[in-house]
């Protein structure tokens, strides 16, 4: 099933057009912080392989351990995105934009610590060693521009999540084309006007 038509608008922290999955994996805000930083991420599970529904289950702690040798190595671990990009293009979201998600860890972006508490974190369903599909670019460009629309102190400020944490964090990886993304986000918001 294809999603690349499909419209994405903000309301109350949620992402219209998405499919809501709560995880219970959030917290607080700290008091007075403004969403102003997109980073994007990559993720797969087992690594490299694609589909399945483990990463859904995996951030609503419903991950059964057993069931891939991989999964004993993260076994317990407790983490969050506000969204996830199925490689069909469907749109997953597990935290409200108002709440703070556990994507990032320790992280710095210019300067400011603990990206998490300012951030939206979305995950790609990819890995760094293959591409990711046409319509993941397309559907991040529409719902990126429909965030920097809801909270405007995004603007340009879009990171992977190893730019806010080099040599610990390598995602979204080699295969993701910034310059390409950053076109179509381009086209969107001139579309928009
Ligand atoms: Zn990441």
């Amino acid at each position: 099933m294809q999603h690349s038509a499909a419209h994405f608008q903000v309301k109350n922290g949620q992402l219209l057009g998405a499919r809501f999955v709560p995880s219970p994996n959030f917290n607080d805000r700290p008091a007075h912080t403004e969403i102003q930083l997109v980073v994007i991420h990559n993720i797969s599970l087992p690594p490299s392989q694609f589909g399945g529904g483990y990463i859904e289950q995996f951030f609503q702690n419903q991950l059964d351990w057993q069931a891939h040798p991989y999964f004993q190595t993260i076994e317990g671990m407790q983490v969050s995105a506000h969204l996830l990009i199925l490689r069909s293009g469907e749109v997953l979201q597990f935290v409200n934009f108002n709440d703070r998600a556990w994507h990032a860890g320790r992280s710095s972006y210019l300067g400011k610590k603990e990206c998490n508490d300012y951030s939206i974190g979305i995950e790609l369903e990819g890995s760094d060693d293959q591409p990711f599909q046409s319509v993941q670019y397309a559907v991040l460009a529409q719902v990126v521009a429909s965030l920097q629309q809801a909270y405007p102190k995004i603007q340009q400020h879009l990171a992977g999540h190893s730019d806010i944490a080099p040599g610990r964090k390598t995602d979204p990886g080699p295969y993701f084309d910034w310059h390409y993304f950053r076109e179509l986000l381009q086209q969107k918001k001139s579309t928009h006007k």
